[in-house]
């Protein structure tokens, strides 16, 4: 290319540049400035807004004691099912949990525990090498939706579980529903996988009827479930976040940013 044609091609290249500069499209929304978050040193290290539901020290952030072993929380069978002092609404939870490392049982009685948000249940199961109903495999919406994939590790070995909870929105009178206005969404990223892609919830997750939505209050607490199997926890915790489609209106038309 001759010197005369490159600095041809330049010069357009910087007037097309000075164009689309003076043509920035603003939405007229007046957006607050997000809050700065400090990430933990690992992405399962929890950030500086999260609120710690367990570290391995204690479980004063839940209703009742489970065995705290080597920093590990186990969930002996009869220990019944511990919640969350606290009620939440939106949330991200990490948690970390590991199936027992001797097999004992098949399908559903082999490390069968559970992660529940109200009434909403993200399955934990010892998926490695187990079929069972595929929408009651690990990392399934319990009677809802299979995972995309399955990503389990093997039994004893520590996994993960990122997920995204959007309560759903709920008309109540009374105690009664009246109307679903927004329904609920889970996200779940499975050991670093995403296998639930904002799933919109049906309803309770419940293992002897069709889902339907119920009446509850919009903040719930956490539950982990006693199924019967020697289930291992750490590393718990959990960030408040906001509604979904929650947008504030533009306090002016879209314009170009000078
Ligand atoms: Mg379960």
């Amino acid at each position: 290319m001759s010197t005369k044609i490159l600095s041809l091609v330049l010069s357009g290249l910087i007037l097309t540049a000075a164009v689309v500069s003076a043509q920035d499209w603003r939405s007229g929304i007046p957006w607050e400035k997000p809050p700065i978050v400090t990430p933990g040193a690992k992405p399962s290290d929890p950030p500086s807004d999260a609120i710690i539901l367990f570290d391995g020290t204690n479980m004063a952030e839940w209703n009742k004691e489970w065995s705290i072993v080597d920093s590990e929380l186990h969930l002996v069978p009869g220990d019944g099912d511990i919640t969350t002092n606290r009620r939440f609404g939106s949330v991200q939870l990490h948690i970390e949990f590991a199936t027992p490392a001797e097999v004992r049982g098949r399908g559903q009685g082999r490390g069968n525990s559970g992660v529940f948000f109200g009434p909403y249940e993200v399955q934990i199961l010892d998926s490695y090498n187990n079929d069972t109903n595929y929408d009651g495999q690990c990392a399934s919406i319990y009677k809802q939706t299979p995972p995309l994939v399955n990503a389990s590790k093997p039994p004893g070995e520590w996994q993960t579980y990122t997920i995204i909870f959007n309560r759903p929105e709920l008309r109540i009178d009374d105690g009664n529903l009246l109307e679903v206005v927004r329904p609920g969404y889970i996200t779940v990223i499975h050991n670093g996988v995403l296998v639930v892609n904002r799933h919109e919830l049906l309803g309770s997750t419940a293992w002897h009827r069709p889902p339907e939505y119920e009446a509850h209050p919009p903040t719930l607490p956490i539950r982990l479930q006693d199924h019967g199997d020697r289930v291992r926890f750490r590393n718990i915790w959990v960030r408040e976040i906001p509604d979904v489609n929650v947008r504030p209106a533009p306090t002016r038309e879209p314009y170009f940013h000078q």
